[in-house]
């Protein structure tokens, strides 16, 4: 089964800090959605694979996401290689999201503006009928071979490309109101114990648990201040708005 909502992003745990709200939110007005993570966060300074595997499978639970998969592009070396690209297509094939959700295309983070740029030729070279690539997921470590592949997904591109914009201080198009799903997303990112629980390794760099909250809650309460509601998150399109009944746009001016 196809999902609704896909959100793609450098590292496990990202999609809960920048648009996890948003996708629980949509889960719970009954929209299926996926989360890709194009690497397995083997560079973490804190925990194996293994429990980071574990707590993405946790978080996209608590989420209420449909399905969740890691790629195998190194941490800290995502590339916009033609190989990348084709292991977003066979996902984007696979899934056929009508909406997908990327990082914002510039950050400080090479990972993250890299994985925009990478998401956004994947969605255009998956729309091309005759771009054959096999469908098989788990061979996705093999190299394409483009002359071999008669197990080819039809294509698809997705309808709605939007951009989740928290980690770049950008003005963003749109807010999405997460007033109601702040406390369980908060969750979603604390599931992520090897990186979030108050412990010895990397204290200097990471910020104890009380802090993250205060930072994540105000980040929070800043997009919902934009929207007129206490927390939000934030989002850019590319394209320009349109609107059926002036009656009904929502933000107040004045
Ligand atoms: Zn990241």
């Amino acid at each position: 089964m196809p999902v609704d909502i896909l959100a793609l992003a450098a590292h496990r745990d990202d999609v809960e800090q920048t648009c996890g709200g948003t996708l629980l939110k949509m889960a719970e007005r009954g929209h299926r959605t996926g989360i890709l993570d194009l690497t397995q966060g083997e560079m973490g300074t804190r925990g194996s694979i293994e429990d980071r595997t574990r707590e993405a499978a946790e978080a996209a639970r608590i989420l209420k996401v449909s399905w969740r998969l890691a790629l195998d592009i190194p941490d800290g070396r995502v590339e916009n290689t033609w190989e990348n690209r084709l292991k977003v297509v066979r996902v984007l094939r696979e899934q056929r999201p009508r909406v997908l959700i990327l990082p914002y295309w510039e950050g400080r983070h090479p990972d993250h503006y890299t994985a925009s740029i990478l998401g956004y030729e994947a969605s255009f070279l998956a729309g091309l009928t005759k771009l054959a690539v096999s469908s098989q997921l788990s061979a996705l470590s093999d190299p394409p071979a483009d002359d071999e592949a008669t197990d080819s997904a039809s294509p698809h591109r997705p309808f709605k490309i939007i951009y989740a914009s928290l980690y770049r201080d950008v003005r963003p198009t749109f807010v999405v109101d997460i007033t109601g799903q702040f406390e369980t997303r908060m969750a979603s990112l604390m599931a992520y114990k090897s990186q979030f629980t108050d412990q010895q390794a990397g204290s200097g760099i990471f910020p104890a648990q009380k802090e993250i909250r205060a930072r994540v809650e105000s980040m929070a309460r800043y997009y919902g201040l934009l929207g007129g509601v206490t927390y939000a998150e934030p989002f850019v399109q590319k394209e320009v708005g349109l609107v059926e009944d002036l009656l009904a746009i929502p933000v107040k001016s004045i």
